[in-house]
């Protein structure tokens, strides 16, 4: 394949040249030269002048990434290498540390490649491809992996068919294949982890910080909810927190047999807490119904999902969330507010929150805040590409 030039809009050449990373949409003139993805693309200003280089790959969120501002520099199989030692060096603390062994070595465009990320699961790493064209590096990323780790085995994600969502595989790579679950930790609790069952592997480690705060500051002696609890992982924290019962709400009929999984591995009995397969939306008309309160409520939506008859977008629908949560909170409840959409920052997120306090015409008080933890790496030139914002709020009479 030839690389392209791909020539950019006057208004978006400062932004480049100060290090953006995304190539967007609206920054190409030339867009109509984009045939097949994986094309080594070359920026240039209005004066055909190098910015910088980088590879075609559609996202949702743009046509590829930008990766060396060198006009020389190859994509190959060293180009990844020193990316991915790089990388590996900077979590020098989480390989040595004993009680974690589950957490993220690569971060897309925070490590220097957009497009992809690697996690690290007890010895298996686990590659998520999110275009065409990342992918179509395939082999030299493959192989700089292979020559900067010892593994146990490979596997990997392709987040590309026609909807940007994760194409069904056999997600085997190389080296051996897992016994699944693998059983990995995270300060010192369990996780079982499905490499190969689509998807979702069974814990989201972007929360590493969150959970662990949970269990060790807000858990003990509450009764706590757990709303779009997928496996459960916030309940096992905060059972192992020292909560007197969780509740656990989440609508996929899978959730219910990994949050039994989830608790039963760190010895948790699973029939003293609440596991409940509903619309978190409907369980909440039925808490208010009953007159069900809470004193720690977990509240981490996606950002965007459809059920039946609803479609809940975070950014539109987040603060109405709020509020329906505020009535099924307890006074001098704390509700944890979770969620990883990019449409909006967080000052925003806590507009949110300020807004839901101020229309049920309650005090509040924000304790504590998260955004990603240091293995998912972010830069400063690309701080979209910090998503996670999490508040914990305190519902104060
Ligand atoms: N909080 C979880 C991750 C949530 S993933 C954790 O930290 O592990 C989002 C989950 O929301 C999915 O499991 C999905 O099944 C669930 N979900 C989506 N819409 C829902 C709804 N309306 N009611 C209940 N669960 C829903």
């Amino acid at each position: 394949m030839q690389d392209i030039r791909l020539k950019v809009n006057s208004k978006f050449v400062n932004k480049y040249r100060s290090g953006f990373p995304l190539i967007l949409t609206d920054a190409i003139l030339n867009q109509k030269d984009l045939k097949e993805e994986g094309t080594v693309v070359n920026l240039v200003d209005e004066k055909n002048k190098f910015i910088a280089k980088g590879y075609y790959g559609r996202q949702n969120k743009g046509y590829g990434w930008v990766l060396s501002k060198n006009e020389h520099e190859k994509f190959d199989k060293n180009f990844f290498k020193n990316k991915i030692i790089a990388a590996l060096n900077r979590r020098e603390d989480f390989f040595a540390d004993e009680d974690t062994n589950a957490f993220r070595v690569f971060n897309g465009e925070g490590d220097g490649v957009g497009g992809i990320t690697i996690d690290y699961f007890d010895g298996y790493y686990l590659i998520n491809w999110y275009s065409k064209g990342i992918y179509s590096f395939r082999k030299a990323i493959l192989d700089a992996l292979q020559e900067s780790v010892e593994y146990k085995g490979i596997y990997q994600k392709k987040r590309f068919d026609a909807k940007g969502q994760y194409l069904e595989d056999d997600d085997f790579v190389a080296g051996e294949r897992g016994e699944f679950p693998l059983i990995v930790k995270e300060n010192g609790v369990q996780f079982a982890v499905y490499l190969n069952e689509g998807a979702m592997v069974g814990v989201f480690l972007d929360q590493r910080e969150v959970r662990k705060t949970i269990r060790d500051k807000y858990a003990k002696g509450t009764n706590m909810l757990n709303t779009f609890s997928y496996t459960g992982a916030f309940s096992v924290f905060a059972a192992l927190g020292g909560a007197t019962k969780t509740t656990s709400v989440d609508l996929a009929n899978r959730s219910k047999p990994k949050t039994i999984e989830q608790l039963s591995l760190n010895g948790i009995d699973y029939e003293a807490q609440d596991i409940i397969v509903e619309d978190v939306f409907k369980y909440y008309k039925y808490a208010v119904r009953k007159n069900l309160k809470f004193d720690l409520v977990v509240l981490d939506p996606p950002s965007f999902a459809r059920s039946k008859k609803v479609v809940f977008s975070a950014e539109k629908d987040y603060t109405k969330l709020l509020k329906e949560t505020i009535a099924i909170t307890e006074d001098n409840g704390v509700i944890v507010a979770s969620t990883n959409s990019s449409a909006f920052g967080m000052s925003k997120f806590k507009g949110f929150i300020q807004k839901a306090f101020q229309e049920t015409g309650h005090k509040y008080q924000i304790l504590e805040q998260f955004t990603l933890p240091n293995d998912f790496r972010t830069v400063k030139e690309y701080p979209e590409g910090n998503y996670l914002k999490v508040v914990f709020v305190k519902k104060v009479v």
